[in-house]
C-alpha cells in the first residue's frame, strides 16, 4: 500500500501536473549479469557511487521536492552490501520503496534485512520460461534456475499481505509467443506481470544509458500481425482477471511502439517523474545524461527554476522517445482518469489479496503444468 505521503504526492502530481511523485535511483552502476539487450554497466563505467551519508542528502532533497515513490534500481541492487540501509534511509522518510532486482544475489538475510528496512515492492527481471533462453539473455548459465529460486524466496519471506511482488519482462523477439505462458506463471504464484517493450539503439556507441544494439532481440516487419495478436490476447487476459501490472492504455499502444512507431504519450519530466544516475546526477529518465549533481546544495532551488525546466523541457522533447512502461503509466495515471481508476483498484487489490507462498519446487511444477498444456511453448533460440 502506498504511503501517506505518497497519497499526497499523488494527489498533488495528479492535479498540478508539476510535482515528482515517481523517482528511480541507480544506487549501483554495476550488475553480476550481462544481459544482451542493456547497456547499464557499459555506459557508465566511469561513474562512481554514492555512500550512505550522500545517499541521506539525496533523500533530503527528494523529501523537499515532495517525491511520494522511489525506486531503487541498478545496475543490481543486492550487490551493494549496504542495500538495507539505503532503503532504511528512504523509508523512514517515508518514501514507498520499491526494489528492481534480478534476485539472484537476495539470499534469505538479505531479504529479510530489506524488508525490515520498509520496503514494500520488489520486481524480478524474467524474460522466459526456457532455461536455456533465459541463460542466452543474461550471459550466464544456470540463471534461469536461480531467478526461479530467487523468486521462491522472496515469495516465503515477504508478508502475503502489504507487499507487493512483480516479475519484469522486456518483450522481444525472442519471448513474445511466450507472453501468455508467462502471464500464467505469475498469476499462478500470486505476482504482478509487467510488460515492457524492448527499447534498442543502432549501435552500442550511442549515447543511451540503457538502450543496447542486441539484433537477436529486434523485431522486423514481418512480425506485426503476431505481436498485435500476442497483445490482442495479453488484454483479454488482463480482462479475465490474470494478474497484468500495466494498464489497458499502455498494453493498446505497446504493440505500434514494437512496430517502429513512435508513440505520442506525453512524457512529464522532469516535472512528475526523474532519474538518478549512480552518482548522484538528476537525469530526465533512465536513458538520458547530464552533470547535473543533486548532491550540489542549491538543487532544489534550480529545479523549480524556469531555466532548468526549460533545459530539460529541451531535452525531453529532442529525445528519442521511449515507451518504458514506469514514465507512460504515470503520464496516464495523471492524465487520464480511466487509467488513474484502473491503477487505484489494482492497487487495492495487488496488496489486499492473499498470495500463496510458493516454494522452488512448487514454482517449477506451475511452469511444467504450463508447458505442458500449452505447445506453443517451444524453444526459439538463437
Ligand atoms: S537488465 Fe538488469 S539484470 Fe540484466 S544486465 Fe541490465 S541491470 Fe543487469
Ligand atoms: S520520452 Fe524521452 S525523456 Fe521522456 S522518459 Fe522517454 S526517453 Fe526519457
Amino acid at each position: 500500500m502506498f504511503t501517506k505521503r505518497t497519497k499526497k504526492a499523488l494527489v498533488k502530481a495528479v492535479f498540478t501536473k508539476k510535482s515528482p511523485v515517481y523517482v528511480q535511483f541507480a544506487v549501483t552502476k554495476l550488475c553480476n549479469l550481462k544481459c544482451r539487450m542493456c547497456g547499464s554497466s557499459l555506459s557508465r563505467k566511469l561513474e562512481t557511487e554514492l555512500t550512505l551519508a550522500q545517499i541521506e542528502k539525496l533523500a533530503d532533497t527528494l523529501d523537499k521536492l515532495n517525491v511520494g515513490v522511489v525506486l531503487l534500481t541498478g545496475g543490481e541492487v543486492f550487490l551493494r552490501p549496504d542495500i538495507a540501509d539505503i532503503v532504511r534511509i528512504f523509508a523512514k522518510k517515508n518514501f514507498t520503496v520499491r526494489l528492481q532486482t534480478n534476485g539472484i544475489l537476495a539470499d534469505e538475510e538479505k531479504i529479510k534485512a530489506v524488508y525490515a528496512a520498509g520496503v514494500e515492492e520488489v520486481t524480478i527481471s524474467l524474460n522466459t520460461l526456457i532455461p536455456e533462453k533465459q541463460d542466452k539473455i543474461t550471459g550466464q548459465n544456470g540463471s534461469w534456475q536461480e531467478i526461479i529460486e530467487s523468486i521462491a524466496r522472496f515469495s516465503r519471506i515477504l508478508p502475503v499481505k502489504g507487499t507487493l511482488l512483480g516479475v519484469n519482462t522486456v518483450v522481444t523477439k525472442e519471448n513474445l509467443e511466450e507472453l501468455p505462458q508467462i502471464i500464467r506463471f505469475v498469476t499462478g504464484i500470486g505476482f504482478y506481470s509487467s510488460l515492457i517493450p524492448i527499447h534498442l539503439s543502432p549501435s552500442d556507441e550511442d549515447a543511451f544509458i540503457i538502450r543496447r544494439h542486441s539484433p537477436e532481440s529486434a523485431f522486423h516487419p514481418g512480425d506485426s500481425v503476431k505481436i498485435d495478436a500476442i497483445y490482442r490476447q495479453v488484454i483479454g487476459m488482463k480482462r479475465q482477471g490474470y494478474n497484468i501490472y500495466n494498464s489497458y492504455k499502455f498494453l493498446r499502444n505497446s504493440p505500434a511502439f514494437l512496430k517502429g512507431k513512435r508513440i505520442n504519450w506525453h512524457c512529464d519530466s522532469p516535472y512528475l517523474y526523474f532519474a538518478i544516475s549512480p552518482s548522484g546526477n538528476f537525469l530526465p529518465c533512465v536513458d538520458i545524461k547530464t552533470s547535473i549533481s543533486m548532491l550540489d546544495d542549491g538543487f532544489v532551488e534550480l529545479y523549480h527554476s524556469q531555466d532548468f525546466q526549460e533545459k530539460i523541457g529541451r531535452m525531453v522533447k529532442n529525445c528519442a522517445g521511449c515507451f518504458y512502461a514506469c514514465w507512460p503509466e504515470i503520464t496516464y495515471a495523471c492524465r487520464d482518469p480511466f487509467v488513474l481508476l484502473e491503477r487505484a483498484i489494482l492497487s487495492i487489490k495487488a496488496t489486499a489479496k492473499t498470495r500463496k507462498p510458493v516454494n522452488h519446487s512448487q514454482c517449477l511444477s506451475i511452469i511444467e503444468k504450463i508447458r505442458s498444456e500449452f505447445p506453443v511453448f517451444l524453444p526459439n533460440i538463437k
